[in-house]
């Protein structure tokens, strides 16, 4: 049986991480769950779930959780701040860490599993863009195993053989024979609308994503394609990727979450609805499969594959982050700090939608780009981002 703590457990990911466990209650035990400041969702969580400990990120919503659940007399151990978040990331009686907390305060509650050597099973792509190197190191220095939840990447990690799945962040692709890592991205709402009415776009807007149905961070990164310049620098950590093995194509459909093409010219596709079950799943039962509880796919529905070339003009967020890949880790950092407050500027209405890349450009010229040596420097760096990113927008918002 599996031990799990789930961090990011009222979100969209943790839900779906419950749901995959529900439905194998047999193979997983939850024994720790961890969530923002939600205390409502978190409460009905312990209700049902019965967790050993809970944790929240701040103290008041701690003390809140701690006393609607002795009113139940619920026994779950609350735990409290950052230092809660790593704790349960780093339980003795846990093997399982799901890494699905949003954004940067993903970083140190994650690092905290890695270094305890648990298998972490990523979602939180932020962290590994903010910390690269770092993150790969630190996972062979303490025996951590990591599996890949985002969808592409779990798709690209099945198309990929046992022996570089075993090695995720310092495969060798050359030695496996694979010629390409080709990352799918829907493309979000806005692949067809006229450029020229972006600059209108509203949350609403933003968030109703076609084919896929998440948080509105990720909802909001996934219509700038934002989203997918995260993942392209995530897929550089995980599969160990040069610039010429890797490429992104828009796939409208969501069928093909990614694909893999070797030397001999065969292409290996991984295919399914697009529910983020069942990449999860395939990370929590890994190298078993279990039922997601996800309806089969039926070709007869699923009508035609096409498949475009992206347009930096249509996505500049897209063209940043590639571009940042290669800058280096100061850039990425300095990338997703800039984004994440952009993207919550967005979502206040403080800025318009177009402004996303406006502000994130203007972070990476104006920060002082210097090379974070430790995760310290990467947190300050990732601070410093922040505060530049803010005083654009208030000028933006004037
Ligand atoms: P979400 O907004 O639905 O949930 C975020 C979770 O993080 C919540 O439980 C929230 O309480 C928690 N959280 C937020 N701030 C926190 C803090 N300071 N400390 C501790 N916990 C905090 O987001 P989501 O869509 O579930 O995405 C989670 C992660 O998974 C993101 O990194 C996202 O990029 C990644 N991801 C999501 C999807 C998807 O389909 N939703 C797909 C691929 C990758
Ligand atoms: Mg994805």
């Amino acid at each position: 049986m599996r031990k799990l703590t789930i961090l990011g457990a009222t979100g969209s990911i943790g839900s779906s991480t419950l749901a995959v466990a529900a439905q194998n209650p047999d193979l997983f035990d939850v024994v720790a769950l961890a969530a923002g400041t939600n205390t409502e969702k978190m409460f009905e969580l312990c209700l049902q779930w019965r967790p050993k400990y809970a944790a929240m990120a701040c103290e008041t919503a701690a003390q809140e959780l701690s006393a609607r659940l002795k009113q139940h007399q619920i026994t779950t151990d609350v735990l409290a701040g950052e230092a809660g978040l790593c704790q349960v990331a780093a339980l003795d009686e846990v093997d399982t860490v799901m890494a699905a907390i949003v954004g940067a305060a993903g970083l140190l509650p994650t690092m905290a599993g890695v270094k305890a050597g648990k298998r972490i099973l990523l979602a939180n792509k932020e962290a590994l863009v903010m910390s690269g190197q770092m993150f790969i190191d630190a996972c062979r220095e303490y025996g951590a195993e990591l599996l890949p939840v985002d969808s592409e990447h779990n798709a690209i990690f099945q198309s990929l053989p046992a022996e570089v799945q075993r090695a995720m962040g310092y495969c060798d692709l050359d030695a496996a024979g694979v010629s390409k890592i080709l990352l799918t991205g829907s493309g979000g709402p806005f692949r067809y609308t006229d450029v020229k009415d972006l600059a209108a776009v509203t949350p609403e807007m933003a968030i109703a994503h076609p084919n896929w149905s998440m948080g509105p961070k990720i909802s909001v990164d996934s219509a700038t394609m934002m989203n997918k310049g995260l993942e392209y620098i995530e897929a550089r950590w995980l599969f160990n990727a040069r610039r010429d093995q890797m490429d992104v194509i828009i796939h409208p459909q969501s069928v093909i979450h990614s694909m893999v093409q070797y030397k001999d010219g065969s292409v290996l596709a991984q295919m399914g609805l697009p529910d983020m079950k069942t990449p999860i799943a395939c990370a929590m039962s890994y190298p078993e499969r279990v039922d997601a509880g996800v309806a089969p796919l039926d070709f007869s529905q699923v009508g035609e594959f096409t498949f475009l070339k992206p347009d930096f003009a249509r996505y500049p967020c897209l063209k940043l982050a590639m571009d940042a890949c290669y800058t280096g880790q100061a850039a990425t950092t300095t990338l997703n700090a800039a984004n994440e407050e952009a993207v919550a500027a967005f979502l206040a209405t403080q800025i318009g939608f177009t402004d996303i890349a406006r502000i994130n450009r203007q972070v990476l010229e104006q920060a002082a780009l210097r090379e974070p040596t430790d995760l310290e420097s990467v947190i300050e760096l990732d601070r410093m981002a922040r505060g530049l990113a803010q005083e654009i927008i208030r000028k933006v918002s004037l």
